[in-house]
């Protein structure tokens, strides 16, 4: 079981998150073009909770799809061959097509590295983060139920998760 990433994209050192992986862009990526497809298993919330949630190991590996399910990891093996490395940024380059299919929101130049913010994807009220993205307008703590802001709703549009999009 693997998650899909584009060949024009590659994992390296991250400039976000210092102690971990990043996905970068290799060549220019155009606008809606398809960046990844995540895998995984299909979890149920209740599952997704016992394990730990988004602070497990599998959890950061995992991608909330609806309210009540999640697609991850379930042990340590899976997780290289699932985890997309995308990073959070208050000023993201990728956003969703539907709720699997990650796409680039804007034109990507080589070398950039590829980010989402995670309000995108997340209903989840126990998730809290602190932001180190360091970008103009960085929110500073990102929480799980970001996606009720307005702004960001405004902001995203259609690039949020459409299980999300349905909402507003
Ligand atoms: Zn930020």
């Amino acid at each position: 079981m693997k998650s899909y990433l584009s060949h024009k994209t590659e994992k390296r050192k991250s400039k976000i998150d210092n102690s971990g992986w990043g996905l970068f862009a290799k060549e220019g990526i155009k606008k809606d073009e398809i960046v990844g497809i995540k895998a995984g298993h299909i979890i149920e919330r209740q599952e997704f909770d016992k394990r730990g949630g988004f602070s497990s190991k599998t959890g950061e590996a995992t991608l909330q799809i609806a309210d009540d399910f999640f697609l991850g990891p379930l042990n340590s093996k899976e997780i290289e061959d699932i985890m997309m490395s995308v990073n959070h940024s208050c000023s993201p380059n990728i956003g969703f097509m539907g709720n699997i299919i990650v796409v680039a929101m804007r034109d990507i130049k080589k070398g950039e590295e590829l980010a989402t913010d995670y309000v995108m994807h997340i209903n989840y009220p126990k998730f809290n983060m602190k932001c180190l993205c360091n970008q103009k307008g960085c929110r500073k703590v990102i929480t799980g139920q970001d996606w009720q802001n307005k702004k960001l709703q405004k902001k995203y549009g259609k690039y949020f998760s459409s299980y999300l999009r349905n909402k507003f």
